[in-house]
């Protein structure tokens, strides 16, 4: 996965950092050379490095103290709020326009993944935000671009525009967009031509067809694993052609992260959407803060904290946290735990935040959406009061009993024990990586 050297290399640095009560200008110092280390050898543009370094720096250094925080975790929430910021800050979405279909030209060199970008866009706006896309190929040169989008195409039963191989590229998106015009389409992606490098008729042919169709989105297509050049590739498209957002494609594979941590910044367009894989759903909107969070490995921990003080009753994560480090947790924490959870967001978020969690085996099996929860409530509020208190009295029978008062199968129950289970595990590993620390409420 993207981002592990990197990941890594800073987890390490903040380690340290992070339980300490006071902070030197020295200490920031001396992080922030391990920090410029780690951007650059993970191929972070040189110039990006600089200016993040300095600003972090400034930040850190004149921090105000903020009371909930040690000031080791306050260098570190800057450093992620800084990344935050590198990437683009806030979350941006695809445009829309305000009248008629949103015409989104995809443009990159060949191999970037415009074609299968095109298609997993298109599908995730339908499936999402149910929109009706319409996709057309005008990839001349290319013969099995047309091929490859037409079958994209049948596999979602969406349809593809194309005139085949003969006619001219502006052409074919100005029928295209006659087309979705007519035909009331939400959204029309145009599949154009690439290059192996970026050349002078590939940009006029884009220009022309900029200009005919007037796009909502010029949406360039890049492959992180490029690293430096893709971000070359983006600099040129968007001197030469003006690009309104970039889809990073292949951040599933192998790639140091550079070109997601420079992009924006070098050509001030935001990452929009991020392809994470060979499937047609492998892709998911460009969030700049999780990635940070992501990058440094700390899940959105800083968040949890903030969220933990405002959203939890004070008292009872005290009892809690006691109990986590007794490990005697019983159902009835656990139901309450639920109705806290539900009042600080989706269990997903809440698992996302926590340290560590993303890397933990059997994690998927502890993951719920809402819809679970109130299933796995009533799964516990089906169990006598012994069951809550001792877990373990849990045999055929008694699930079988819970089971049916709950509405449930006993498979939900089992799925429930072991969820219970993994989670009772990973409050130990929690717990036991903490140790020795006094500070942090809420065992963090
Ligand atoms: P185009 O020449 O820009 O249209 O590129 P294609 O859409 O044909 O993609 C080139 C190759 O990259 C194909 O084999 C795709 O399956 C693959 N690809 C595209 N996006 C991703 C991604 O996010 N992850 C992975 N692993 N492969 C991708």
């Amino acid at each position: 996965m993207a981002f592990e050297g990197l990941g890594e290399r800073l987890q390490s640095t903040f380690d340290h950092m992070k339980s300490r009560g006071k902070v030197t200008d020295e200490d920031v110092k001396a992080m922030m050379r391990e920090v410029r280390l780690a951007l650059l050898e993970a191929d972070v543009n040189y110039k990006v490095v600089k200016q993040f370094v300095n600003s972090v720096k400034d930040r850190a250094t004149g921090q105000e103290v903020m009371k909930s925080l040690t000031p080791g975790q306050q260098v570190v929430k800057v450093v992620s709020e800084e990344l935050t910021q590198l990437m683009g800050g806030e979350q941006a979405e695809i445009a829309k326009a305000a009248k008629g279909p949103t015409v989104v030209m995809m443009v990159g060199l060949q191999g970037a993944g415009k074609t299968t970008t095109s298609a997993k866009i298109a599908n995730y706006l339908r499936k999402n935000k149910n929109r009706q896309p319409l996709m057309a190929a005008a990839d001349v040169y290319r013969p099995a671009a047309i091929d490859q989008l037409e079958t994209l195409g049948r596999q979602l039963n969406m349809p593809v525009f194309s005139l085949g191989t003969e006619a001219d590229p502006v052409d074919i998106a100005k029928q295209s967009l006659a087309k979705a015009k007519e035909e009331h389409y939400d959204y029309l992606f145009i599949d154009t031509a690439g290059r192996l490098h970026v050349d002078d008729s590939l940009m006029d042919e884009l220009q022309r067809m900029k200009e005919a169709v007037n796009p909502d989105e010029i949406m360039l297509v890049v492959d992180s694993m490029t690293g430096q050049d893709a971000v070359n590739v983006a600099e040129s498209f968007n001197e030469q052609l003006g690009i309104t957002g970039v889809t990073l494609t292949k951040l599933d594979g192998d790639t140091r992260g550079g070109a997601a941590l420079s992009v924006k910044s070098v050509t001030d367009k935001p990452i929009k959407f991020a392809g994470t894989g060979e499937k047609i759903d492998a892709i998911e909107p460009f969030h700049p803060e999780r990635m940070a969070s992501r990058i440094l490995g700390m899940g959105d921990m800083l968040s949890l904290i903030e969220k933990a003080q405002t959203d939890v009753d004070e008292d009872k994560a005290k009892e809690l946290e006691k109990k986590m480090r007794s490990q005697d947790l019983t159902f009835d924490d656990f139901l309450e735990q639920l109705g806290q959870v539900r009042n600080m967001g989706s269990m997903e978020d809440i698992m996302s935040m926590i340290p560590g969690a993303g890397k933990m085996k059997g994690l998927k099996n502890a993951q719920m959406d809402d819809s679970q929860i109130t299933r796995v409530e009533a799964i516990v509020r089906s169990m006598t009061r012994e069951e809550r208190q001792q877990p373990s009295l849990m045999n055929a029978s008694r699930k079988r009993r819970i089971a049916k008062g709950s509405g449930t199968t006993i498979q939900d129950v089992n799925r429930l024990l072991k969820q219970f289970e993994d989670m009772k595990k990973m409050m130990k590993q929690m717990t036991s990586q903490q140790k020795g620390k006094k500070k942090g409420n809420f065992s963090m």
